[in-house]
Formats: structure tokens, C-alpha cells, sequence
């Protein structure tokens, strides 16, 4: 941990030097939003979309923080890392209490954290589980209020999973760290966004360019029945990239493994970004 460079309100340090307060509200409430910024070849994989969403996740709760003092801040961790390829953890916090209260004080300045970390960008095959979406009814917010997301996770863990798919109302909303994809042999479909999704930059990305390259897709509502009659489903994410799905536990175990779409929208994905 000692050699992970880290900054802490605007300083630079190794990552165990930082030091917080417990009457910190990221500690006390999850008050606080975060962004999960891949970078491949030096390159920051788009930036502006994570530094508008990191702009967006705190003008949702009124939180006052300098975005473009930040943005430096996250070249410059890139920047003293030395790494390639990998990823910054980016997280702002509403600030430090007097005194733990749920309705804060107007004036407490924000807290900001952040390290970088080196990442592999290699796809992986996933198994998955399907579960209830527990969650809150703002899952548009990057915020690191992820109980339900942490409690459905590791209850697939047990069960020998990688991931999760959830569905909430019988919708299937998205993964627990990811978006969901599935296609049949001729259209590759998305749950539609709303405020049960978190808006991923990585589901953004590969729809403009496969839409680009004629590949039809469709963003709508789709249930567990449709989902498991999929050809093939994979998840998105800055770090997964797209990553396959090659069973859902109990559900399904007939899904084709490198199926034709999934191949060309990972070959258009990976061509565009991580080459
Ligand atoms: N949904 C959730 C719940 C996530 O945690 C993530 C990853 N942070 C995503 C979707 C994917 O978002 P992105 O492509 O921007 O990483």
C-alpha cells in the first residue's frame, strides 16, 4: 500500500500515509460520489464523460467541488504512477462533521481521495447470478452508498459467481459493477436508461460505435425471459471492458461462448479503445 500514490485533499502521499476522520460523512453516511477512470497506453479513456458524470454525480447532491482542480489532480496521479494501462479511484465527500448529524452543516468543505492502481484490460468470461435489485431508487448516482450492490455481490460470491444481474419489478435493471448486454443473431439489446442504472460510460461508448458500424441495437425494458433466451450476454464496464458471460447459475448454460455479435462488438470496442 505504501508504494500506491494516493492524493488526500489536494496532496500527493502513498496511499497509507492518508489519514481521514471518522466524523468524515464518507465514513459516517456514504455522503460522497465517485468515478472509476481507466487509462490504456497513457491514454485516459474518455475523460470528459467521467469528469461530466463526476460533475453530475455531485451537482445531484449539492456538493461544491473545484472539477477542474480535480481533473488535474488525475492527470497528475497518471502522471507520477508511471503505468500504462489502469485505472484512478476518484472519490469526493461531502466533508468532515462536528458532530455525525444527517443534515449537515453549510459550511463543512469538501473531502476529496484518490489513488491510481495498475489494471490488466484483458477480457474475462464471467459466471453470473441472477438476483433481486435491492437498491435505492437513485442508482443514476455514482454514489459509494453500494450496500445492496456489496450484499447481492457477495451472496453470488458464495455460489462460486463473478457478477450479478439484477432485476428489479422483474426489469432487469444492470450488473453489480457493470451494465448488461445480450443479443440474439441479429440485434444486441440494453436496458434503457433510467434512474435504476447508472448511466456507464462504457455502455455509451459501445453503442455509438457499433451503431456506427450498422449493428442495430435496442434500449428498452426487458425481463428475465428475455434475457434467458439470449444468444449471448456480456456486461461493460471501465475495467471489464465487455466482458462474456458463459452461464447464469442455475438458469442458463446454453449460451454461445465468442457468438458472432458478441465478437464484433468486442473487436469494434477493443479496436476503438484499447488498442
Ligand atoms: N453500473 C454499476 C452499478 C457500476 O458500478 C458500473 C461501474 N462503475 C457500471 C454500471 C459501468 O459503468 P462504467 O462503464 O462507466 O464503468
Amino acid at each position: 500500500m505504501k508504494d500506491i500514490h494516493a492524493v488526500f485533499n489536494g496532496r500527493f502521499d502513498s496511499l497509507g500515509n492518508i489519514k481521514i476522520s471518522p466524523l468524515s460523512r464518507a465514513y459516517t453516511f456514504s455522503d460522497s460520489v465517485y468515478e472509476v477512470i481507466p487509462f490504456y497506453n497513457s491514454n485516459i479513456i474518455a475523460f470528459e464523460k467521467h469528469i461530466l458524470r463526476l460533475n453530475k454525480s455531485c451537482d445531484s447532491l449539492s456538493f461544491c467541488a473545484d472539477i477542474e482542480e480535480i481533473s488535474k489532480e488525475i492527470t497528475e496521479l497518471i502522471d507520477k504512477s508511471n503505468l500504462n494501462d489502469g485505472y484512478v479511484y476518484y472519490q469526493i465527500s461531502r466533508g468532515v462533521d462536528p458532530i455525525r448529524s444527517h443534515m449537515y452543516e453549510e459550511d463543512i468543505s469538501i473531502e476529496t481521495f484518490g489513488y491510481v492502481l495498475p489494471h490488466s484490460f484483458k477480457s474475462k468470461n464471467l459466471k453470473v447470478m441472477l438476483c433481486k435489485d435491492l437498491r435505492w431508487q437513485r442508482c443514476d448516482i455514482k454514489s459509494t452508498s453500494l450496500l445492496g450492490n456489496v450484499m447481492t455481490m457477495n451472496s453470488a460470491k458464495e455460489k462460486g459467481c463473478d457478477e450479478v444481474i439484477m432485476h428489479k419489478n422483474n426489469i432487469i435493471t444492470e450488473g453489480g459493477a457493470s451494465n448488461v448486454f445480450f443479443s440474439d443473431d441479429d440485434c444486441v439489446f440494453t436496458p434503457k436508461l433510467s434512474k435504476n442504472i447508472l448511466p456507464g460510460i462504457t455502455r455509451e461508448l459501445l453503442i455509438k460505435e457499433i451503431t456506427a458500424k450498422g449493428i442495430k441495437v435496442k434500449e428498452g425494458s426487458y425481463n428475465a425471459d428475455d434475457l434467458l433466451s439470449a444468444k449471448s450476454i456480456w456486461l461493460t464496464s471501465s475495467t471489464k471492458g465487455l466482458a462474456q458471460v458463459v452461464e447464469i447459475v442455475n438458469q442458463k448454460t446454453n449460451l454461445e461462448i465468442d457468438h458472432k455479435l458478441f465478437k464484433e462488438c468486442n473487436n469494434i470496442f477493443t479496436s476503438n479503445f484499447l488498442s
